[in-house]
């Protein structure tokens, strides 16, 4: 992006509205590894401005419906929303993704909202840092940014290595969801959310469900006990609570350094996915030998550092040394 006179590419970002990220978030898929772009994203990583919602849950439970609902109501408290939907299974990119699911309706002249759509998976050249880097830009700019995915399968790993805050969104009598709480399978969520309210004693029933499994399964974080809350996204009820929970998610998230350590460990799985997707598995072995200590220096953005990493592997492939390794 050619920054304003003046501004530096991060306040141009800032201060551009929608067309800004839009051409922000192009160039990145286009350019992933120019100078421009990692510069942005070095700056966006260092001025995290965002707390960072995650929602996951499996298809039908009425994710993009509350999404909308967690928009309207941050807008209502005067707070900028960045969202992305993001499909794991899926090689397409843009807006085609959403289906028949509910739309996610924004005022199209709201610069204090911007909803995307993209793939996380399956693309050419060594993309999977491409979220990531959308949510980093995304969380630089806007007050709250919702990832929501669409896919099933490993979504809610995909979620949590993206959030600070991980909802799950489990519906009224559908035993689904807590069978996978019992099992251990999902990642432990922060908030669980029982959508659908309305449906009554259903729901009712599924949030002392929830609450029950929690108290056997769930090792939660020290400090922090999980909230199981009703919302029905319908009639818009229980938002509001929802929000506040999250708030509060976020103010302890905020003390104590927890979320630093836990954005410097997400951006470390991030350059380790990277690496893998680019080199393979021999390749991400091979690089161990630059990513002990902290495999991210302070100072550093991940999108760099998987630069630099990926530089040094190219020029090593195809060496002695490294074609040993591979045979091992
Ligand atoms: P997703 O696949 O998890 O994103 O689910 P959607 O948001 O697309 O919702 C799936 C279906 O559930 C749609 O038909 C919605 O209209 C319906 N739905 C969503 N929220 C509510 C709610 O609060 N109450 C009721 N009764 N239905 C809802």
């Amino acid at each position: 992006m050619s920054a304003a006179p003046g501004l530096t590419p991060l306040e141009a970002l800032r201060s551009g509205g929608k067309r800004a990220m839009a051409v922000a978030l192009a160039r990145l898929e286009a350019a992933p590894g120019e100078q421009q772009t990692l510069a942005l994203l070095d700056a966006a990583y260092a001025g995290a401005r965002a707390h960072v919602v995650g929602l996951t849950g499996p298809p039908g439970v009425g994710k993009s419906t509350l999404l909308s609902g967690l928009i309207q109501g941050y807008r209502q408290r005067g707070r900028t929303v960045g969202a992305i939907t993001i499909d794991p299974s899926s090689r397409k990119s843009g807006g085609a993704l959403l289906g028949d699911r509910a739309r996610i309706e924004t005022a199209p002249q709201d610069d204090g909202v911007f909803v995307r759509s993209m793939a996380a998976r399956g693309r050419l050249g060594g993309l999977a840092a491409l979220t990531p880097a959308a949510v980093v830009l995304m969380r630089s700019t806007y007050d709250r940014v919702i990832v929501e995915t669409v896919g099933v399968g490993q979504s809610e790993t995909e979620v949590a290595a993206l959030s600070d805050t991980v909802v799950l969104c489990v519906q009224p009598g559908s035993g689904d969801s807590l069978q996978y709480m019992k099992a251990g399978i999902a990642e432990i969520p922060d908030v669980v959310a029982v959508t659908k309210a309305d449906l009554g004693t259903a729901a009712r029933k599924a949030k002392s469900d929830v609450a029950a499994a929690l108290q056997l399964a769930a090792a939660p974080e020290e400090g922090w006990t999980i909230p199981v809350q009703l919302v029905s996204s319908l009639e818009r009820q229980g938002i509001e609570a929802l929000i506040d929970t999250l708030d509060d998610h976020a103010r302890f998230l905020g003390a104590d350094g927890r979320l630093e350590r836990k954005r410097a460990a997400q951006a470390e799985t991030w350059l380790q996915d990277a690496l893998r997707e680019e080199f393979g598995r021999y390749g991400l072995a091979h690089a161990a030998r630059w990513l002990e200590g902290p495999a991210i220096p302070p100072g550093h953005s991940p999108f760099r550092r998987l630069r630099e990493v990926a530089r040094k592997l190219r020029s090593e492939r195809g060496t002695e040394r490294f074609a040993w390794e591979i045979g091992r």
